[in-house]
């Protein structure tokens, strides 16, 4: 079970400092935690954090490995200032950054070469839903976005409906796991190989203290992508909670 927190643009340098910290303090293993933190906050949060097992990812990376490219960031820049892993793909990147999944795979092939792990997101709009598209959508943006040589163990996919990001609507837990199935069962013909099996598919969109449990024990769901319950380490750490206590039941 992997809980990753995306704090997108919001927190100030001292909330993200004292979230951090407070998250850090709690026990949640076996859960894998993941931060993915503004990019300034990467080099003095990672000090602070020092040897924890906290693993912090920058929230995007560019396709160059360097060059003129005013206001970007590096895959190696991320990992120089303590990122281990990048998401890629998120639905606002594709939709205010107009980032297609071809720029999307020509990203993760950089950031693997540096040594990242990758969070590709994935997901439909409402109307794309509404127009019976759901499940294309999906398998055409999973075909895209992951390389053809991506190594599995250093891919992860997050299905994230578009219209459940931030808008407190979740995906019925049928829909979540109809499309969790067809993601798993597409990952081997976007060529990761035999072993996709255990590329981890994880659900975001409304993500709450809530409504985790119940999502995170659909058989197929391997954690949780949380946007706007990150920023409140109690609700994060009562997330992570439910992973935990659904590792414990499988
Ligand atoms: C997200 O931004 O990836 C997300 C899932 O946000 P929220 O949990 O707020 O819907």
């Amino acid at each position: 079970m992997i809980v990753a927190a995306n704090w997108k643009m919001n927190p100030s340098f001292d909330t993200a400092g004292r979230l951090a910290t407070v998250l850090d303090a709690c026990s949640f293993n076996p859960v894998r935690r993941i931060l993915f933190i503004p990019h300034p906050y990467l080099m003095p949060i990672s000090e602070r954090l020092g040897q924890s097992e906290i693993q912090l990812g920058g929230q995007d990376c560019h396709q160059d490995a360097a060059g003129a490219h005013t206001g970007d960031v590096s895959a190696a820049m991320l990992r120089d200032c303590g990122a281990s892993i990048v998401l890629l793909g998120h639905s606002e990147r594709r939709a205010n950054h107009g980032e297609a999944s071809s720029l999307i795979a020509a990203k993760a092939r950089q950031a693997v070469a540096h040594g990242l792990d990758v969070l590709i997101c994935l997901g439909e709009t409402l109307g794309e839903r509404h127009a019976g598209q759901a499940e294309q959508v999906v398998i055409d943006q999973l075909r895209m976005s992951v390389p053809d040589d991506m190594p599995q163990d250093k891919l992860m996919i997050a299905y994230e409906p578009v219209w459940a990001i931030g808008t407190g609507k979740v995906a019925s837990l049928d829909d979540i796991a109809a499309m969790h199935d067809t993601i798993t069962s597409e990952l081997p013909k976007s060529q990761v190989g035999a072993a996709a099996a255990r590329t981890p598919v994880l659900y975001g969109g409304s993500v709450n203290a809530e409504n985790a449990a119940a999502i995170f024990a659909l058989g197929n769901v391997h954690g949780g992508l949380v946007g706007g319950a990150s920023l409140d380490a109690e609700a994060f750490g009562s997330i992570c909670d439910s992973a935990r206590a659904q590792m414990s039941k499988s």
